[in-house]
């Protein structure tokens, strides 16, 4: 079936916002095996609107409208909707009551246009709305679906996930089964490289390649006629990533964050850990400290931002710093060592560099991060050159941060196993 998108709002169209409602719901579709051949965004204006609905019905089953379901003047995706597939508008009894008992709860006043959110084109099956009030709904006719979902993203995707994915997958003959195969360490490109001939011979399951910050995921995706069948087809792909993969995978679990297969690895081997961060400022342990049960592992986190506090704070030497500068090996060790010293954690990582966009040089571009890992004493330091702006280096330097102490974490107890 072809599904496609349309995102509506000129706050998108001028590029104000980013368009992440449609990266998502891409992404989703392409998960259930459906094809998008056609996204558009349209401003808030309902001639334009009705054209590209009209276009959009003529070519794809299913099309999936994002944003102007608010209660303001300038939201006109039902009216727009109910008008090129000819059904009338009808308040909605049941949305009019989640309505009030929404506002009602947060202690708001119900002004007049809130009840423009309970109007719904006749027949259509209305989705609640857990997170805000405009509910979603989905209208079928002549054959085809149109999906309204609400625009901000925080009420988006709970509602897809929790109604609009179970219902397209229905639509679909035969079952879907999706597992994701989460790489770290690997940049795309050489993931695509390691796998190119698997993505050539590929038709069920399918390979999809997603490239996240620092991390690769591999979705392989099959369909046939039962659950048990598509599991029957993915399995021997998925063995086969591990195969080519190795250590870089971290988890083939969706629900596993890179920061949490890492506090399940400190975790089951009894480990503590201590972080010691310059530039990411903190990001780096608030990501670990974000894993439920983080308590468990996380001893301190330290932010180090002068050259004082590194001296002061882990002991890192003078010398060090007039001779080889903040961001360097020497001074990522150092740091590293100060830090498992003053918080007697087993695993320490630490992390120096230049996010700029100012303090770069020939010699020292932006970019340049080391990242130091101590287990029990012995420590790794690596170099990094990350690309993009201030907060895109941080966020590689944490994620790189999270990969280098998983496999050093790995190699320790590869050693202890080995010792013993
Ligand atoms: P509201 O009730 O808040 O008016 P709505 O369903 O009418 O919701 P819009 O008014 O179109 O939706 O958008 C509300 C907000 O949702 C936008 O200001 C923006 O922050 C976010 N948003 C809308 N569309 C998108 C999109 N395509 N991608 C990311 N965020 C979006
Ligand atoms: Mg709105």
């Amino acid at each position: 079936m072809v599904v496609e998108l349309i995102s509506v709002g000129t706050e998108i169209l001028l590029g104000n916002i980013v368009n992440t409602n449609a990266a998502y719901l891409a992404e989703q579709c392409a998960g259930l095996g459906l094809s998008c051949y056609y996204q558009s965004v349209v401003g808030d204006n309902a001639e334009r609107l009705q054209g590209t609905l009209q276009m959009a019905l003529e070519r794809s089953d299913i099309v999936i409208l994002g944003g102007g379901l608010g209660p303001t003047q300038d939201d006109l995706t039902k009216e727009v909707t109910a008008k090129v597939l000819g059904l009338k508008l009808v308040e909605d009894g049941h949305s009019r009551e989640r309505i009030k008992e929404y506002m009602e709860t947060r202690g708001l006043d119900v002004t007049e246009n809130n009840w423009k959110q309970a109007l719904a084109p006749e027949g259509a099956i209305i989705i609640d709305n857990e997170n805000g009030t405009a509910p979603g709904m989905i209208i079928e006719k002549d054959g085809k679906h149109v999906i309204l979902l609400p625009g901000p993203p925080g009420e988006m995707r709970p509602m897809f996930e929790k109604s609009i994915f179970p219902y397209l997958s229905e639509l679909q003959p035969g079952v879907i089964y999706s597992k994701t195969v989460k790489v770290c360490g690997v940049g795309e490109s050489i993931a695509e490289t390691m796998i190119k001939d698997m993505i050539a011979a590929q038709s069920n399951p399918t390979i999809a390649t997603y490239a996240k910050t620092g991390e690769v995921h591999l979705r392989v995706t099959a369909k046939a006629e039962s659950e048990k069948e598509a599991r029957k087809l993915v399995k021997p792909v998925v063995k086969e990533l591990k195969g080519r993969f190795g250590n870089s995978i971290y988890t083939t679990d969706t629900e596993v964050t890179l920061e949490k297969s890492v506090v399940d690895l400190l975790t089951a081997n009894g480990l503590t850990v201590s972080t010691a961060e310059s530039c990411t400022g903190g990001l780096l342990s608030a990501r670990l400290i974000n894993v439920p049960g983080a308590s468990e592992v996380f001893k301190a986190g330290y932010v180090s931002y002068s050259n004082k506090t590194k001296r002061k704070l882990f002991g890192v030497k003078r010398n060090s710093l007039e001779k080889y500068g903040a961001v360097s090996e020497v001074v990522a060790k150092e740091m590293a060592k100060g830090a498992a010293i003053l918080s007697k954690a087993d695993v320490v990582v630490s992390v120096t560099g230049i996010a700029g966009p100012d303090g770069g040089s020939e010699e020292k571009p932006v970019g340049l991060v080391y990242i130091g890992c101590q287990v029990r004493g012995e420590s790794v330091v690596k170099e990094y050159h990350f690309k993009g702006n201030r907060n895109k280096i941080r966020e590689a330097s944490v994620s790189a941060a999270l990969g280098l102490m998983r496999e050093c974490i790995l190699q320790y107890c590869s050693n202890v196993m080995f010792a013993e």
